[in-house]
């Protein structure tokens, strides 16, 4: 589907007429190119956000299904969403169509890894950061400081929130603010912190104003530095560019580009820092989901959707998606979820 929206759609009225974004400026928006990794209560947020803009084309990526515990913060998605287990980034496109049918969204049901990255974003003019985990985070620094490509970081537990614009050559990356991934389980997640619905709605609006400026081609007006948001109780507090530059970043100074080149590492087991585990098979190949629900019928409750099959037993569930990649839920040991998945799907 081509993007057919014309600058002087009635529904970009009140933009156009924002001086800072003037026809000129919507004329940008419509012929860019942005893609959102992770699409939960950010990105859903973000996605919406960018569609009625009119980004031209909008690429959703994500690797996971919506479920009930979703609902309760990331717009969008439906109780039906839920109950078939739908893959977000398929959910996600479907809701944006209807209010949108001038630009072009493309959802990607995939995980992003080192080797899959550059395949499944394509090219881009700016990425947002949608994702829940700074693994991936990581990830999307190396190969857009590499790439000269901008992106905006975003990320919210419990009340508090913290986004960044990270612009090659011009601004301070991830890696000058955190040097190292910390260990597993050492930060806080939405699963063990919680989150509420504010925060992430009001990240994801600061994360789309300077995406808008960046396409907009208004750089001087790209808010540098860190901003970190406390809403309860409120603060708010940004550090400087300067004071977060590292000289040394062993990414955007001396272009090391440690994780796009560790990729295989994880290739395999995931952690979802929840009661899951993905499984990524080592054949690659994709499964007959047809043929799998077929098989597992006779087994224990299965549905199906057409991008993805979620098969229930006992204590867990597992989702099998059409790239042959599973979610084991009801456990966080890798050693269950790949027996489970040998079990049921085969290896
Ligand atoms: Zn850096």
């Amino acid at each position: 589907m081509d993007a057919s929206g014309s600058p002087h759609d009635a529904r970009y009225a009140r933009q156009v007429t924002f001086k800072k974004i003037g026809l000129a400026g919507q004329e940008k928006l419509l012929s860019s190119r942005v893609a959102l990794v992770g699409a939960g209560a950010l990105g859903a947020s973000i996605a919406e956000q960018l569609v009625r803009s009119g980004v031209g084309t909008v690429t959703i990526v994500d690797r996971d299904v919506v479920e009930e515990s979703n609902l309760g913060r990331q717009s969008l998605y439906t109780d039906e969403d839920a109950r078939t287990r739908l893959p977000k980034a398929i959910a996600l496109a479907r809701h944006l169509t209807q209010f949108n049918r001038g630009v072009h969204i493309r959802p990607k049901v995939a995980d992003v890894r080192a080797d899959t990255l550059e395949e499944i974003i394509g090219e881009v003019d700016l990425v947002l950061d949608g994702t829940d985990n700074l693994a991936t985070r990581y990830l999307l620094n190396d190969w857009c400081v590499r790439e000269s490509i901008p992106w905006v970081y975003g990320g919210c537990v419990g009340a508090t929130g913290l986004t960044a614009v990270v612009i090659p050559q011009v601004t301070p990356c991830l890696r000058c603010l955190f040097r190292e991934l910390p260990p597993i389980g050492a930060t806080a997640t939405c699963e063990t912190a919680g989150v509420i619905a504010p925060i992430a709605t009001m990240v994801a609006a600061l994360q789309t104003a300077e995406a808008i400026k960046i396409l907009v081609r208004d750089l001087d007006a790209v808010r540098r530095g860190y901003l970190s948001i406390e809403l309860w109780p409120f603060r708010m507090a940004t550090v400087a560019a300067d004071a977060v530059r590292a000289p040394d970043c062993p990414c955007c100074a001396e272009r090391k580009f440690v994780f796009l080149e560790g990729g295989a590492r994880e290739r395999f087991i995931t952690y979802c820092g929840r009661d899951a585990v993905q499984v990524v098979p080592q054949r690659r190949g994709p499964p007959s989901l047809d043929g799998l629900a077929a098989r597992l019928a006779t087994l224990g409750d299965v549905t199906s959707n057409g991008f993805s099959l979620t098969f229930r037993t006992g204590g867990h569930d597992i989702t099998v998606f059409d790239d042959g990649r599973a979610l084991v839920r009801g456990t966080r040991d890798p050693a269950i979820a790949r027996a489970i998945y040998d079990r049921y799907i085969g290896s």
